[in-house]
């Protein structure tokens, strides 16, 4: 069991959350009836399962010898890591459980999730990074990165999150690399977040957050290195201390709640 106090600790999807939806907020942290018991109302969805087996195909790839690191190494580590996170030991095909309506849907997610791996493959032989840091190969336990990872910002309040991967610069400063699975190109504003957890799990200056944006195959850098950690320790307070204080959570109904797991209990729709 866990000693953590998880109500004082913080990640960028948290604080996400509450500025998306406080509705959705109080149901996922606070509410007392919904909270303890929120996995229950987790819906399988394809595009999460999807993300998931990419990611967790691209960290068991990091495990394999050098010479394995291939296109064929990939697809195998992608069977491996083809599971729904609502039926962890379901083999393939996943069904309803990894939110895929019949075979030919999840046939063609699996086809999709190779492409995305291939032009994962092609930004990586060109780039030949220098690892310093890769996830857990236990790909299902994932929350242990997580757990490992929380960091005190202050006497109450910690912070947390998972990193792709980290790569160590030339200079011996670091990189943050995130994968990013969807089409969508947002996500700058992780960046601070990134660096500022980064800098306090390993003591090492980050100069550099990079997206790669495994849809099309492009990658974006971001130069961090002039961002003071005082000011981003500072805005990341800021925001916490408004959710802490917050009396009311009231829904924010938007084309979103389409994805929203506490859809069938919220107020608006009921
Ligand atoms: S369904 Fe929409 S409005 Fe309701 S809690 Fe979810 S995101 Fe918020």
């Amino acid at each position: 069991m866990s000693n953590h106090d998880f109500s004082k600790i913080y990640s960028h999807s948290k604080i996400e959350l509450f500025n998306k939806c406080r509705k959705q907020y109080h149901f996922n942290y606070l509410d007392p009836d919904v909270a303890p018991i929120k996995k229950q109302f987790i819906k399988p969805r394809d595009y999460k399962t999807k993300g998931n087996a990419v990611h967790g195909a691209i960290t068991l790839f990091y495990y394999l010898p050098k010479k394995k690191r291939s296109f064929d190494g990939l697809k195998e580590c992608l069977k491996q890591a083809w599971f729904a996170e609502t039926n962890m030991f379901l083999q393939p095909p996943l069904g309803l459980f990894g939110g895929f309506k019949d075979i030919d849907h999840e046939r063609q997610a699996y086809l999709d999730s190779l492409k995305l791996l291939k032009n994962f493959l092609a930004i990586e032989e060109e780039q030949s990074p220098s690892l310093f840091y890769v996830p857990v190969k236990t790909i299902k336990k994932s929350f242990e990165d997580y757990e490992k990872m929380i960091k005190p910002i202050n006497k109450k309040i910690s912070i947390s999150g998972k990193f792709d991967r980290i790569d160590e610069l030339e200079n011996g400063n670091l990189r943050v690399v995130d994968f990013k699975t969807g089409k969508s190109k947002n996500g700058i504003n992780q960046l601070e977040f990134y660096k500022l957890l980064t800098e306090l799990n390993f003591d090492k200056k980050v100069d550099q957050v990079t997206y790669y944006y495994l849809d099309d195959g492009k990658v974006k850098d971001y130069d961090v290195s002039k961002v003071k950690t005082g000011d981003i320790k500072k805005g990341i307070l800021d925001k916490i201390k408004v959710i802490e204080t917050a009396e009311n959570f009231p829904p924010n109904p938007t084309r979103l709640c389409d994805h929203c797991d506490f859809k069938e209990i919220c107020p608006v729709f009921k």
